[in-house]
């Protein structure tokens, strides 16, 4: 019988120690010692796990002292699963973060063939991340293509399961392609060329409002000011149109008291009330410019699929690059943090390659338990270390006077800082 009700493993073992993250009336109620499952990844994957597990235990010891401490438990998929259970991606690693609600996972390998289009993709789908969370912000002395990189402190929450990525296409001279084309003529009377390819661009009111209620419980949650919703609006007008609909709509039924539009602020004086969040939208292109131009007018995007993907890596790039970016798959109940980066296999074994981006997505899993302390302390931490030029080759090829130090070497490095500002 497992120590854990309910939950039911075939191919490995659930943890010996630690207590299952539940749900509570208010969002999740963490344990002192949660069991936090976590997948090492393909490629690097090894290296950067073990550097964020040090670092996180270690701020997480000197923010809590033996009061609280995670409970890390590896599960399995990509290659070690493969080889261990001939299994990309067992049901049990479903299962396992169905059950303890909060997982972190290193880059997976895309394999060929075998049916599986990439794991990540299967992971959310299985278990219905729908929204894709970025935080982007700049550390201090960190090579950036900007003047002012220092104003980007933006969240993307971009829609994780529609769009042009609802994986519904037929390639052109495809007899389903054919049928679609000449349904279009007979009952639509929409013409299409016959040698076109198809894509299918969904977007539901059901999926749309449920990211835009994440987004403003996460600005209430974090005192943001503003939630901007991205969209290309007036060309698509029944889709990226109704997604800018369907999210003001949300924001006016359901947060009345809390929220104000870009219109109703203009009576007063465009100043926004005092604790009420604004609700404005930009069309897609004219948003790139304004992360360019003037990234400090924006908290927060709400965004499409597609739109979201462009925008998360262009704000990345604008603080630097996604060595140090990280992010979380979410739904209302799991949330599922990773190194938003892939397995660089050139670089795997080598203790070489910047663990920025899983420890940052960590730093969201911390908060997101709310051990804040924590999180904070490994922030400052690593702003002192990068700040003070110690970083790995990446970082290090681009920086004037820089210490290059390895993967393993720049998380001692944090350590030493976060036991500094703890003492
Ligand atoms: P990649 O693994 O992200 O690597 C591309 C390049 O980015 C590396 O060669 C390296 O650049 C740099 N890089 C990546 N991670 C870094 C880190 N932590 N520190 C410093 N530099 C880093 O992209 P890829 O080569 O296109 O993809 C390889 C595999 O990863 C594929 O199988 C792909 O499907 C998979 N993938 C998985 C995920 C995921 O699991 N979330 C995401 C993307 C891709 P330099 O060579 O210039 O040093």
């Amino acid at each position: 019988m497992s120590r854990f009700e309910g939950l039911k493993l075939r191919k490995y073992l659930p943890p010996e120690e630690g207590e299952a993250i539940r749900s509570g009336a208010d969002g999740i109620e963490v344990p002192d010692k949660p069991v936090i499952p976590f997948i090492e990844g393909d490629g690097v994957g090894p290296d950067i796990t073990k550097t964020m597990r040090k670092v996180i235990d270690k701020a997480v010891s000197a923010a809590y002292g033996t009061k609280r401490r995670l409970v890390w438990w590896e599960i399995f998929a990509g290659e070690k699963s493969y080889d261990r259970f001939g299994e990309w991606l067992p049901q049990d690693t479903l299962d396992a973060v169905k059950y303890f609600k909060v997982a972190i996972k290193g880059p997976l390998t895309t394999p060929v063939g075998g049916g599986i289009r990439s794991l990540n993709v299967a992971i959310r789908h299985n278990l219905d991340l729908y929204a894709c969370v970025r935080p982007v912000r700049y550390f201090a002395g960190v090579p950036a293509p900007l003047k002012h990189p220092e104003d980007i402190d933006i969240t993307v929450f971009r829609e994780n399961t529609e769009d042009v990525y609802a994986g519904i296409e037929w390639e052109a001279g495809s007899p389903e392609a054919q049928k679609f084309i000449s349904f279009l003529d007979k009952e639509m009377g929409k013409t299409l060329r016959p040698d076109s390819g198809i894509g299918v661009k969904p977007i539901s009111e059901h999926a749309t409002r449920r990211l835009m209620r994440m987004a403003l419980r996460h600005a209430l949650q974090t005192g943001k000011k503003s939630i901007t919703i991205v969209h290309k609006g007036n060309i698509m007008k029944f889709t990226e149109g109704a997604f800018r609909k369907w999210c003001y709509e949300t924001a006016a039924n359901e947060f009345t008291d809390v929220t104000v539009t870009e219109e109703e602020a203009a009576m007063y004086n465009r100043k926004v009330p005092e604790g009420k969040i604004l609700v404005k939208d930009r069309i897609a292109d004219a948003m790139f410019q304004q992360i360019l131009l003037r990234p400090g007018e924006y908290d927060i995007l709400v965004t499409p699929n597609l739109n979201g993907d462009y925008l998360s890596d262009a704000l990345a790039a604008a603080v630097g690059g996604l060595g140090l970016a990280p992010g979380a798959n979410m739904s209302g109940e799991i949330a599922f943090f990773e190194a938003t980066h892939g397995t660089a296999p050139k670089y795997a074994g080598m203790d070489k390659v910047n663990p920025g981006s899983l420890i940052l997505s960590a730093v969201m899993m911390l908060e997101h338990l709310g051990w804040h302390e924590a999180a904070v302390l490994v922030t400052r931490s690593m702003e002192e270390t990068i700040g003070s030029g110690i970083v790995t080759y990446d970082l290090a090829r681009q920086m004037e006077g820089a210490k290059e130090v390895s993967c393993s070497g720049f998380a001692e490095a944090v350590c030493e800082n976060i036991a500094k500002s703890a003492s």
